[in-house]
């Protein structure tokens, strides 16, 4: 027998878990451990909440679950609960799959100023993480400055335009849907620091953004290269390209729309000013170089906002004895092998990059690595030892069927047309499972 612990109950988690169901069959048995009592992680808490039919890949990750060999351990945490050392000494392979949570560093004069966000924040508030839940965004504010242009920037700059019959259908937590509902939010400004075909949005992404009910895109035709200069693009990418000339194209029809949704281009935040709060922004003018990298032009401008999120990218928080990559922001690996019997997949390998589905070959790769390595097992104890351990410190982990009642409680206290109402604090959770 096989045992194999993969901590981050996330897709890249759930992946791993159902390739060594594939691989092994019934001669492995995978724990799947978690902080939250709740699974799916970057599901539930990440995905945006008007984004259901992603979320809806949950319900493959469930299927993983209702085999025998797969556990859901939850609200356990690791490095507090049980050592990744213990975890090494009980399972013949333990595979970190904890995501990148943290934001990457805004490192610029003023980021500490209270009304500057980092998407994380943001993200986890709307999507009710327990960690987020209290975060009070200043939603007075009139102008809103989202600092990236990728897709993370695009949810954020979406979920703040929208009305509220817009988030019909949605599972938006009720605390985010009020303070929404209630905005004073006139102006958005996506700022990129270099130029239209240097975005990290996909068109899906994009396009949603032309058909907002009180929200307009605007773009500055100056800023885009000869439109023929598209065709050099890869699908996709000229995909994007194209909704943000049509953005150009429909101003006039999009015109009584009143919030509008700036993309400030080759701009570059240098500074946040504000006393007690913010209040402005110091923006160098950017161009790019050969290599398309960008450098200030020395040009500098002010624009005038009192929220400023920032969605530049995440990083993997590192994990005490783990060897990893600072420059990078992930565990230090060799195609996801760490140490021997330690591993890492999805964002905690590669970094914060890739769709949902790219999580899918990645957690195969470590499955097939671990089988190179591992044979038939080292006659480790597995989850009877970890369970040994719960019950000498007492740990209570939340089992699958624990998590099922709570999704039962979350799907009844609803409001009308949404899928679940999310509990927001980890008490709550425990006790929904009765
Ligand atoms: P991302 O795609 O890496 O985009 C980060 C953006 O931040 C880039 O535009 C980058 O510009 C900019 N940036 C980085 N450092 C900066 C700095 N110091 N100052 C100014 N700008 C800076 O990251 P993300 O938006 O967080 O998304 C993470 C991953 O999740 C991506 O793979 C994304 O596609 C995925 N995701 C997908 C969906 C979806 O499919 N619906 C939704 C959300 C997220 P440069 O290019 O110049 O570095």
């Amino acid at each position: 027998m096989r045992h194999i612990a993969i901590i981050g109950s996330g897709p890249a988690g759930y992946y791993s878990a159902e390739a060594a169901q594939k691989k092994f069959g019934e001669d492995v048995a995978v724990d799947i451990i978690d902080r939250l009592p709740v699974p799916f992680g970057l599901i539930r808490t990440g995905v945006a909440p008007d984004h259901q039919s992603i979320k809806a890949v949950s319900r493959r990750y469930e299927k993983t679950n209702l085999g025998d060999n797969v556990r859901f351990v939850g609200n356990v945490t690791v490095g507090e609960d049980v050592s990744v050392a213990e975890l090494q000494d009980l399972y013949d392979a333990v595979v970190l799959a904890t995501g990148a949570p943290d934001d990457r560093d805004l490192d610029i004069p003023g980021s500490d100023l209270p009304g500057v966000i980092g998407s994380a924040a943001f993200v986890g508030w709307y999507n009710g993480h327990p960690d987020f839940r209290d975060l009070d965004p200043p939603l007075d504010a009139k102008s809103v400055a989202i600092i990236g242009n990728g897709n993370v920037a695009l949810d954020v700059a979406r979920i703040l335009a929208k009305t509220e019959a817009e988030f019909a259908g949605s599972d938006i937590v009720g605390h985010a849907l009020d303070g929404l509902t209630k905005s004073k939010i006139r102006k958005i400004t996506l700022l990129g620091r270099r130029g239209p075909h240097q975005i990290a949005m996909t068109p899906k992404e994009l396009g949603e953004l032309g058909h907002l009910h009180r929200a307009r895109p605007i773009v500055d035709p100056l800023d885009f290269p000869e439109e023929c200069d598209d065709a050099m693009l890869e699908p996709g990418m000229r995909k994007s390209v194209t909704h943000l000339r049509s953005f150009y194209e429909r101003a006039g029809e999009l015109l009584d729309k009143p919030i509008q949704i700036d993309f400030d281009f080759f701009a570059m935040p240098v500074e946040i000013h504000g006393d007690g709060r913010v209040e402005k922004l110091v923006i160098e003018r950017t161009d790019l170089d050969a290599d398309m990298r960008s450098n200030g032009t020395g040009e500098y401008y002010e624009l005038d906002c009192q929220m400023v999120i920032s969605c530049i990218g995440y990083r993997t928080p590192p994990i005490e004895g783990v060897p990893y990559e600072h420059g990078r922001g992930r565990f230090a690996n060799t195609d996801g092998r760490i140490l021997p019997g330690l591993y890492c997949v999805g964002w905690a390998r590669r970094g914060p990059s890739g769709t949902i589905g790219t999580n899918k070959p990645d957690g195969f790769a470590i499955v097939d690595a671990i089988a190179e390595d591992i044979g038939s097992g080292n006659g480790k104890e597995g989850r009877a030892g970890l369970d040994r351990l719960f019950d000498a410190r007492g740990v209570e982990a939340v089992t699958f069927r624990d998590w099922k009642k709570i999704e039962e409680a979350e799907i009844a206290r609803a409001r009308d047309g949404s899928p679940r109402e999310k509990f927001t604090d980890i008490a709550d959770m425990i006790a929904a499972r009765g």
